[in-house]
């Protein structure tokens, strides 16, 4: 029988974090070296800020015929921070595999996250994107933490992929992802926490017939059956200095999550909100303002 020579990755990121570039770079640094390799992406038609999946498969000897998405992996890399007591992230993680989180929490913190048989590696990879980047798309940092802690690929093999696909910025991106690399910390013990569940308030949503303008609503309560606030990396905040009460972001927000409050100035419902920043985009004063974190 043929020995298994592939390891199969999988990234956990959102709409806009790099998931799949991040997966692209491993394959094609892998592919640099010789090796044969897999990248591809799964999402649904959701937008920034949706959880979105991407896989790898390296092996080092045999060609890979296997197209499926990975359920077994050996690496499982998390982008962001609130996936991990979003979704089961480590579902399918073989013993003896890496886990791989972007957080600023430490890795004792982390650990009390999980349980299982597995290597901890976490990295602040917000603040390295944030500082040498300029912004919050952690998939290179990510990629280096992840080589770091599993070792799939070299990392000088990084570097030509890192050029081919960042052209004028693959300097900066290489300096991020050489940072992640070098800042990684890495547990070797075994993870015995228990799981912990994220909850948020409940508010009351208003009907159609409480709307405040006319629409046609086809799908009634599909927000509430999805509590899409759990997908947002950022949310809106208000200035009421320069709102002028005209609701407009209420009505192009595609939860139905804005309403005024007592004051008649409007809020968002941070439990449904997915921080889409449509409500900034469509607010012609400039009230609100789109800001990281949940
Ligand atoms: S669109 Fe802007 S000005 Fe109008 S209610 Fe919303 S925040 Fe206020
Ligand atoms: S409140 Fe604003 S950012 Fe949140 S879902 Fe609605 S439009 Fe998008």
């Amino acid at each position: 029988m043929k020995k298994d020579t592939s390891i199969e990755i999988r990234w956990h990121g959102r709409g806009g974090q790099g998931a799949v570039t991040s997966a692209e770079l491993i394959a094609l640094a892998a592919i640099h070296e010789g090796k044969f390799a897999q990248a591809f992406p799964s999402f649904g038609p959701e937008r920034r800020g949706a959880p979105v999946l991407a896989f790898n498969r390296i092996d080092a000897e045999n060609p890979i015929r296997i197209r499926s998405g990975v359920v077994k992996p050996d690496i499982v890399v998390v982008l962001d921070p609130g996936l991990v007591t979003l979704i089961n992230v480590t579902d399918g993680l073989k013993p003896g595999g890496c886990l791989v989180v972007n957080s600023t929490r430490s890795v004792e913190d982390l650990q009390q996250e999980f349980s299982g048989d597995w290597k901890l590696a976490v990295v602040d990879a917000a603040s390295i994107a944030r500082e040498l980047l300029g912004v919050n798309i952690v998939n290179t940092t990510m990629v280096g933490a992840m080589v770091k802690a599993a070792e799939v690929v070299k990392f000088e093999s990084l570097k030509a992929p890192l050029n081919e696909r960042f052209g004028a910025r693959a300097s900066s991106n290489f300096e991020a992802c050489m940072r992640a690399y070098n800042s990684t910390v890495i547990s070797q013990i075994t993870t015995t926490g228990t799981k912990k569940s994220k909850s948020f308030p409940m508010e009351k949503i208003p009907g159609w017939r409480e709307l405040l303008v006319g629409c046609i609503v086809t799908e009634p309560g599909n927000t509430k059956k999805f509590g899409t606030g759990d997908w947002k990396s950022q949310h809106p905040v208000w200035d009421d200095k320069k709102c002028i009460k005209c609701g407009i972001c209420s009505l192009f927000c595609p939860e139905g999550c804005i309403q005024p409050n007592e004051e008649g100035y409007y809020r968002a419902n941070l439990f449904y909100c997915k921080g889409c920043g449509m409500c900034a985009h469509e607010c012609w004063t400039q009230a609100i303002k789109m800001v990281e974190g949940t």
